[in-house]
């Protein structure tokens, strides 16, 4: 199928879709918007699984569907210009498949990929701890072996989603003696268990896409650890690279649409007529174009994969340039937007510039990535 009928495929296909029921989730679960209309945002995964459009390039046999990485790009494109809601299932398709199908048994695939392309499965990531975020070789929850189960204590956080998840994937140690990377496994987790504690926490946008999680003699068969016994660095590191992967370079089209708001506000209110607001304006478009214009070398040179480099420059140019549009979008606004609404009922303006801090954290910090870059790419002295 050429790209152009991929790309006729997948809009035809949403603008059907997102009418009756769905049209209601139009818009719905972006970034700061994550409380948003949940149980219609579940039965929509389960909609795009049962249409083919969950798994996208995975093996048939799983429930995927032959895509090049041109039209996974394609497909997010199309997604955003339709403002379909926010996915509940990104963490179970960008990170948790990929890495099943690069590090997972027969088994676990079998088990586990088609209740992700269904929709049914919600998955959350269980990596960061109170001592362990950019560094997770401080992983310290335990988890200890006891005949086909590990038993899991210890404590998670900032884990998106975990009040919604069926499974977690979680990283744990395994060795007690062990330190930094060695000595860590990768387990499956059911969330809905005795011993799994969920609380919420509140984030500046007013509302909790994350939370924390406490394991208090949890269980997770042996059968559901993910790689060797040990061996999980390896395959938490190949969910990261994944995390900073495709799915990013479809995002021009979300970005260019709250561009498009910004600068509609900027003529509406005067704003446009500032000098300074109108140079960080274009600054913020040529910011785009050249997104879009590394978007599209990436994906000519990439051939049918993005290496954890390319990633890394993306994610870093995509968190910096959004969060820039989230403090360009208040400015923009003016001293009203230091005002809320009752109950602090947050504007499109507040909710980006608010949410939009979180960018140049998650998946890697800002820093993270440039150490990645100047170490591996240029070559610098660590
Ligand atoms: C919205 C959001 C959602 C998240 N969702 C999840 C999730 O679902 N699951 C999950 O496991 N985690 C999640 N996280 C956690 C996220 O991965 C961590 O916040 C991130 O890895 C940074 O870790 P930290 O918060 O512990 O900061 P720290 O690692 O303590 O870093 C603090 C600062 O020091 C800098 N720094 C640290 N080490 C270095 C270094 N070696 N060189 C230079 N600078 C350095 C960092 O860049 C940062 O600026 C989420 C975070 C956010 C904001």
């Amino acid at each position: 199928m050429s790209d152009e009928q991929f790309r006729a495929e997948i809009r035809g296909w949403l603008q059907e879709a997102l009418t009756g029921p769905f049209a209601e989730a139009v818009g719905t679960g972006g970034e700061g918007r994550e409380h948003e209309a949940h149980e219609l945002r579940r039965e929509w995964e389960r909609h795009l699984g049962r249409a083919g459009w969950i798994g996208l390039s995975w093996p048939t046999e799983y429930g995927g569907r032959p895509a090049t990485l041109a039209q996974q790009v394609i497909f997010h494109e199309e997604y955003a210009r339709a403002g379909a809601p926010g996915r509940l299932g990104h963490m179970s398709e960008q990170l948790l498949g990929p890495t099943l199908l690069a590090f997972g048994t027969p088994e676990q695939k079998a088990r586990f990929l088609p209740r992700i392309t269904s929709g049914e499965d919600i998955w959350c990531q269980g990596y960061s701890e109170p001592g362990a975020g950019s560094d997770l070789a401080g992983v310290r929850t335990r988890a200890v072996r006891r005949g086909d189960h590990y038993v899991i204590t210890g404590q998670k956080v900032w884990t998106s989603l975990a009040h919604l998840a069926d499974w977690c994937f979680v990283l744990c140690r395994t060795d007690p003696g062990s330190t930094r990377h060695a000595g860590l496994s990768y387990l499956l987790v059911p969330m809905d268990q005795p011993g799994v504690t969920v609380r919420p926490i509140t984030q500046l946008t007013g509302t909790s896409e994350f939370n924390e999680v406490f394991f208090d003699e949890a269980v997770a068969a042996v059968e559901h650890r993910v790689g060797a016994e040990g061996e999980g660095w390896k395959v938490a590191m190949g969910t990261l690279g994944f995390e900073r992967g495709v799915s990013t370079l479809g995002q021009q089209i979300g970005f260019r649409r709250r561009l498009d708001a910004v600068i509609a506000r900027a003529h509406s209110n005067g704003a446009w007529l500032e000098p300074a607001l109108r140079d960080r304006l274009v600054d913020a478009y040529i910011g785009l174009e050249v997104m879009r214009h590394s978007a599209v070398r990436l994906l000519a040179s990439a051939g049918e994969g993005l290496s954890g480099l390319e990633a890394s420059i993306s994610k870093l140019q995509w968190a910096t340039w959004n969060r820039s549009l989230g403090e360009l979008a208040v400015d923009v606004e003016g001293a009203g937007a230091l005002l809320t609404g009752p109950g602090y009922e947050l504007d499109d303006a507040q909710t980006h510039f608010l949410f939009s801090r979180a960018n140049t954290i998650y998946g890697g910090s800002n820093e993270i990535q440039r150490n990645i870059i100047a170490e591996r790419l240029l070559g610098l002295p660590r």
